[in-house]
């Protein structure tokens, strides 16, 4: 059979973590942040969850689809790697729609934490809308000094500080539909190292 990928798959320099080990992990984190909440005085009322797009679009549906309780979502849109950029340029906010968060249990989801500086931007903004709550969930989290200082509650994968894609994750938009977490070969990245 013909097997078309408009080239993604040769793209590929190394494969960091599996859609294998992607399931399973988000299986875990789903169990622990839903045991975590029905520890909590009960309110009826769910969490809101936030989803930090685009990157954590992929991440969020299935991590929100494997969490049978009550829950609102929200959205912040956040870009701090415009472009062909592979470092951060700073976070800034594009987009809020978070609904009324006053008094509720809220979850932000992003895909990684790097600098700190989007979650930095994020929790801040969210707790000026007076909530019970704010944790955050990142599928996966870079060694680096600023991210091990950064506080956040649920983390999917520790990985080496490189510049990865797919599974949400983009280079220039795109990429993020690849199923596995990945690194690119050097040629495919302009201004790398
Ligand atoms: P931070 O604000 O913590 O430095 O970085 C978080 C954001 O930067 C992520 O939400 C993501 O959009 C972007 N980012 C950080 N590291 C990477 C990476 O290795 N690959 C990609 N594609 N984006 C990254
Ligand atoms: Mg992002």
């Amino acid at each position: 059979m013909m097997h078309r990928t408009g080239q993604m798959d040769s793209d590929i320099a190394r494969v960091v973590i599996t859609r294998a080990q992607i399931e399973s992990r988000v299986r875990e984190l789903a169990e622990q942040i839903v045991a975590d909440h029905e520890r909590l005085p009960a309110d009826g009322e769910g969490i809101t969850i936030i989803a930090v797009l685009t990157g954590a679009m992929i991440f969020c549906s299935d991590l929100m689809r494997a969490m049978p309780m009550r829950m609102k979502i929200g959205l912040l849109g956040v870009s701090s790697y415009p472009g062909t950029s592979v470092r951060t340029q700073g976070a800034r906010l594009l987009t809020e729609r978070t609904g009324d968060l006053r008094g509720r249990h809220v979850l932000v989801v992003d895909d990684i934490l790097d600098s700190g500086s989007t979650l930095h931007l994020v929790k801040g903004m969210l707790n000026e809308h007076s909530p019970a709550s704010v944790k955050a969930c990142v599928l996966l989290r870079k060694q680096t000094e600023q991210a091990r200082r950064t506080a956040v509650e649920y983390v999917g994968f520790d990985i080496p500080d490189e510049f990865v894609v797919g599974y949400g994750l983009d280079y220039d938009d795109y990429y993020r539909n690849l199923r596995d977490v990945v690194t690119l070969r050097r040629e495919v990245i302009a201004g790398l190292g």
